[in-house]
């Protein structure tokens, strides 16, 4: 039931993995629109929101909200029909294409920002009613390399193993591929004590929002905003691609100086002989020649890192990874050097210091723990491992004999869409994914090569969308399917620290817009599901069923329901962090993902620090794995001489779908644009403001120039959240980590020219 108009409201921002605190108002009796958003004092944004929080109600009375579901008709129009029209017609397609082809013709597409509800519901419904093991998420897209390297070297994943708030105590924060300053701004209050500490260390090709609070005087002066202090830290800019560089090089110097915690080394960690092997070649001098870091800065680094460090005195430092770093084909390999460098300064598992990754997507956490993932089930369970089968689908009431196994990667899925043709169909092969349901992902803007990705879309027998607006992807379906967004439902989230909240509905969906929790609950009925085999519609019912499926998995959430979240809150306590196990009957305590617990009448008190006893590791040592330096998958070269790096604006949130549609934002930013450097446009003759082409071997993309020193002269810069001819990813290389599966959206080749005067 909707709190009465004028009742101020705690919820959480649409958006970003911050979760930013907010407190909603609804002013009219009738459910609608208008909402008054409000910052409230929450541990991550402290009363502070971007401007895509300020003006999030508006997301809400769009223009083009969709109302009502709408089918593809003869015409080849979309046209608006009933519910019972549009999911008769989903069920009975979805049943014949499975029936002539197996379950596998059958694909499922999540995302990082549904509801752990939502999330977890779209993961069972895949495996019990459709049986199919091609399900797969956007989040492959932004956490895969980060959630690989942690697993491999923690034994688990969680982006901060520590409240966020930890940070702001740092000496000294290395942040590596992370523009916090754009992203996700009230962040930056948490770098203060690294910044006054003059160990704030931003390692991005470009001088980024977040470069720029550096201030520092070898990469620019001039830039240094008024409330800077002089020495706030270091800009390194690195040849696109070279960040695994730079990391070797920095464990390098710091074990050549013998600045590494040896005692920390020796009772926390294996590996470390084969780590210090590998790093023994990447001398400084051979860092600046890959990465162009001077050999200088890269010493100065290392040691205002280890400064920092507990073992030398310091009052703490984090090593923290973003998309900038991990979106390539060495993501994984990036992030576990980062790791490394922490580890071998005694970092991870101690309180005030650290590694972590920096989520993006505002669910990208929980969003990968509960089942909607290629490779996993709920409670973060692989899905290859028979125990965690076996009580999964003890909870599900199925046969563990009929779940699938682990399905293909989300570039792998995208791949593979679509009838076989010519040579593939004659080959025989797999079965080829021929109907696509897409929930909460914008695919024809944000997959990599997405021109390919357009044509594998339309390629397909059945195209399901659901959505609150008509994205482009949705202008696509056969089908699409007005859902509820952030402010008209309930559920939780889980914060980029592993933090469970509850997200509440303030406003009555418009039209006939229903929760995706109902939309899977009617599939599953028309497709046959047994009354056993239940898809509750009440979130609060879905959560306690997760949290039932999650008991004892690295991500237990047994000890959460609606009811303590909200009971919590009440209590001014912002959240629980994950795990929070049910209190065992036996009242013995339980020790699971490397954190000791003790029993508590009370329920659980959550996990905020990983670590602090054991890594979650069968011999609780955290693992240091060695890693090398290879390059990007497409390099620069004669005919594509250009390095392009991707990313966001403050105005736009991934794909712009909600973004585009709020006029305050799109008023600030409208346009897509290339950033490059004078010396590249006078070099090629692309003037400040003229149209610019930037062709790879993928595609073609035009937009605005716009001339700056903040790019190096061999790099472009281009955010992501036009479609179009202003679509970066029509350009972006699909190549993926060949461990995360994540692919290299952050760096690839690219030539640029003037667009001709038409
Ligand atoms: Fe906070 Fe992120 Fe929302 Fe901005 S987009 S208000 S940083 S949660």
């Amino acid at each position: 039931m909707l709190a009465s108009p004028g009742t101020a409201v705690d919820s959480h921002c649409p958006y970003c993995a911050l979760q930013c605190g907010m407190s909603l108002t609804r002013t009219r009796a009738d459910g609608a629109p208008p909402l008054e958003v409000r910052p409230r004092d929450f541990p991550t944004n402290r009363g502070g929101l971007c401007q895509k929080g300020w003006t999030s109600a508006a997301v809400l009375g769009v223009s083009d909200r969709l109302v009502t579901p709408l089918v593809r008709g003869t015409s080849g129009e979309l046209e608006p029909t009933s519910w019972d029209v549009a999911l008769d017609l989903v069920a009975s397609r979805l049943a014949a294409l499975a029936a002539e082809h197996g379950p596998e013709a059958v694909a499922v597409f999540g995302g990082g920002g549904l509801t752990n509800e939502k999330a977890y519901a779209l993961g069972k419904f895949a495996r019990t009613v459709l049986r199919t093991p091609n399900i797969d998420y956007n989040g492959r897209f932004c956490m895969a390399s980060a959630a690989a390297g942690m697993n491999r070297s923690f034994g688990i994943d969680r982006g901060l193993p520590f409240p966020l708030s930890d940070v702001g105590g740092a000496q000294a924060v290395l942040l590596l591929g992370s523009n916090v300053a754009e992203t996700m701004p009230p962040a930056v209050q948490h770098l203060a004590g690294a910044r006054a500490a003059g160990g704030l260390v931003v390692v991005d090709p470009r001088r980024s929002a977040t470069a720029r609070l550096v201030g520092d005087p070898s990469t620019g002066a001039a830039e240094r905003p008024a409330s800077a202090q002089p020495g706030e830290g270091v800009h390194l800019a690195p040849v696109p691609g070279t960040d695994l560089a730079v990391l070797l090089g920095l464990l390098h110097v710091v074990l050549a100086e013998g600045l590494a915690d040896r005692t920390y080394l020796d009772e926390r960690t294996s590996g470390f002989d084969d780590v210090a092997r590998s790093v023994a070649g990447w001398w400084p001098e051979r860092v600046e020649a890959v990465s162009g870091v001077p050999i200088g800065e890269l010493r100065r680094v290392a040691r205002l890192l280890a400064a920092a460090a507990p073992v030398h005195g310091g009052a703490g430092a984090y090593v923290l990874t973003g998309r900038g770093v991990e979106q390539s084909t060495q993501g994984t390999a990036t992030v576990t050097a980062a790791i490394n460098l922490a580890l071998a300064l005694g970092l991870p598992g101690r309180v005030g210091s650290g590694y972590g990754a920096i989520t993006g997507q505002g669910n990208g956490q929980g969003g990968r723990e509960h089942g909607q993932k290629a490779d996993q089930l709920p409670g973060y369970r692989k899905i290859d491992d028979p125990a965690a089968r076996e009580h999964v689908a003890g909870v599900w009431g199925v046969d563990p004999e009929t779940l699938p196994g682990p399905g293909m990667p989300a570039v792998q899925l995208l791949r593979s869409l679509g009838a076989p043709t010519g040579e593939q169909a004659r080959a025989g092969g797999p079965v080829r994914p021929r109907a696509l349901l897409v929930h909460g992902s914008n695919l024809v803007v944000s997959a990599p090569d997405a021109s390919k990705v357009i044509g594998r879309l339309k390629s397909l027998d059945l195209l399901v969308v659901c959505d609150f607006v008509p994205s482009e992807t949705a202008l696509l379906a056969d089908v699409v399917l007005p859902v509820t967004q952030w402010a008209e439902e309930e559920g939780t989230m889980t914060s980029l620290e592993g933090r469970v909240i509850r997200r509440r509905a303030v406003v009555a969906p418009p039209g006939e817009a229903r929760s995706e929790l109902w939309v899977l609950a009617e599939l599953a009925r028309r497709l046959g599901a047994p009354q056993s085999l239940a898809f509750p519609t009440d979130p609060a019912a879905v959560f306690d069923e997760l949290a039932r499926a999650s008991a004892g998995g690295p991500a237990d959430y047994s000890g959460l329901s609606h009811a303590r979240l909200d009971a919590d809150e009440a209590s001014s306590g912002p959240g629980l962090f994950w795990p929070v196990p049910a209190t065992p009957a036996d009242g013995s305590g339980t020790q699971v993902t490397g954190v000791t617990r003790t029993s508590d009448t009370a329920g659980h008190p959550g996990t905020p620090r990983l670590f602090l006893e054991r890594f979650a590791t069968p011999d609780g040592r955290a693992r240091m794995v060695a890693v090398d330096h290879v390059g990007p998958s497409d390099d620069v070269r004669p005919g594509a001489p250009i390095y392009l790096v991707t990313g966001r604006v403050l105005q736009h949130y991934q794909s712009g779908a909600q973004t585009h549609r709020v006029a305050e934002l799109e008023r600030l930013v409208a346009e897509p644009y290339i950033e490059l450097h004078p010396v590249l446009g006078s070099r090629i003759g692309v003037a400040d403001g003229a149209r610019v082409r930037l062709t790879s071997s993928r595609g073609r993309v035009e937009a605005t120039a716009r001339w700056t020193d903040a790019v190096r002269p061999d790099t472009v810069f281009m955010p992501f959240h036009w479609s179009g001819i202003g679509s970066v990813n029509q350009a972006t290389t699909d190549a993926t980590d060949p461990i995360s599966g994540m692919p290299e959206f952050k760096v690839c080749a690219v030539d640029l020219t003037p667009v001709p005067d038409s």
